[in-house]
């Protein structure tokens, strides 16, 4: 990255914004407004992005699709239904750094945990402790606790990672001092790769690697950091990943999440999964047969046929995502970051 001398005045930030390669693309999001018609400074895109300007029209065609197919628009819809889902696949797996057999778009962040910890958290007698950050999510939280209790074990099976006394952040060494001291009892690391508090961008390669010598499996929370980051999930050797697109992937309220599952365990026969006709192989899905045959990719996870008005706004989304690529755009954030 080039080198660039910081200065506060309002001359500097205009000439980095005349010379910003990306500066085009803010015209393609709708701002919110203030009462005097000017733009609103915008800093929630952690929350909930702004709505892509493509995003109507792709909704509408939809629409117009179901109004006009009914039940043929899962074949002759403009985006067929029946395979909306992997519409989603190359883009996506080149945002977070994964083979494309890796990655589906289904349910919501929450579901998708839960779902994952189906596979990968899997308790014994001596092993049973799940890692994750004091300040984590509360809904991360509340799946760990109740996933804990789920399996019958005690409350204090979920080891908390807190900063030291008078700092903010985690330090790398304390977090694998904790992973290594009780590496005999430790079934899963679950941590936020950017935590939701404190921005805190985990070294999720080391974090894997020290995670896998002790013998646990190790998932990531990827909220905020699909889109915000560079990802490399595959190469990191990650066990699992999930996250949601309305926040840095400005996909709209509550709309579809996303997970990936390392290639390593797609061939495993006896992985448990909670089981549904859509991570059928779809080559014999609508022979309607009575045993589950899983597809030889992360779609073996999903339940359910797609909700396309959910995903939608994703397609136009992502479109952006992809044209820019998450270099350029790590670029500007750091340029950003470093001007704050
Ligand atoms: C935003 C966020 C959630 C929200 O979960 P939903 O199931 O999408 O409501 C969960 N975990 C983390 C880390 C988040 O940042």
């Amino acid at each position: 990255m080039e080198t660039i001398t910081f200065n506060t005045s309002p001359s500097f930030a205009q000439q980095m914004d005349n010379n910003d390669r990306l500066k085009k693309y803010r015209d393609q999001f709708y701002i919110p407004k203030k009462n005097d018609g000017s733009d609103i400074l915008y800093f929630c895109g952690n929350s909930l992005g702004l709505q892509p300007k493509k995003v109507e029209g792709y909704l509408l065609q939809e629409i117009e699709d179901w109004k006009k197919h009914g039940v043929e628009g899962h074949f002759h819809a403009n985006n067929a239904w029946m395979p909306y889902h992997e519409f989603f696949t190359k883009k996506l797996s080149r945002l977070v750094g994964a083979q494309e057999n890796e990655v589906v778009v289904m349910n919501t962040l929450t579901t998708n945990l839960h779902l994952m910890m189906v596979s990968f958290y899997r308790p014994t007698k001596k092993r049973y402790k799940i890692v994750i950050e004091k300040s984590a999510f509360p809904s991360d939280k509340y799946a760990m606790d109740s996933q804990i209790r789920f399996h019958g074990y005690p409350k204090d099976s979920l080891i908390q990672l807190s900063p030291r006394k008078g700092e903010e952040i985690l330090r790398i060494e304390d977090i694998e001092n904790t992973i290594r001291s009780n590496g005999d009892e430790i079934a899963l690391i679950m941590l936020g790769g950017v935590n939701y508090y404190t921005g805190q961008f985990f070294d999720l390669e080391y974090i894997t690697k020290i995670g896998h010598e002790i013998g646990a499996t190790v998932g990531f929370d990827l909220a905020h950091a699909t889109g915000n980051v560079i990802l490399k999930l595959h190469e990191w050797n990650i066990d699992f990943a999930v996250w949601c697109h309305y926040k840095y992937l400005n996909s709209g309220p509550g709309s579809i999440a996303g997970a990936f599952v390392h290639e390593k365990h797609l061939h495993d026969p006896n992985i448990p999964r909670f089981e549904g006709w859509w991570g059928h192989d779809k080559a014999t899905r609508f022979l309607m047969g009575d045993t589950f045959q899983p597809m030889p990719s992360a779609e073996s996870w999903q339940l359910s046929n797609a909700p396309v008005f959910s995903m939608t706004p994703l397609l136009a989304s992502l479109e952006l995502f992809d044209e820019v690529g998450m270099y350029e755009l790590n670029k500007k954030s750091k340029i950003l970051t470093g001007y704050m």
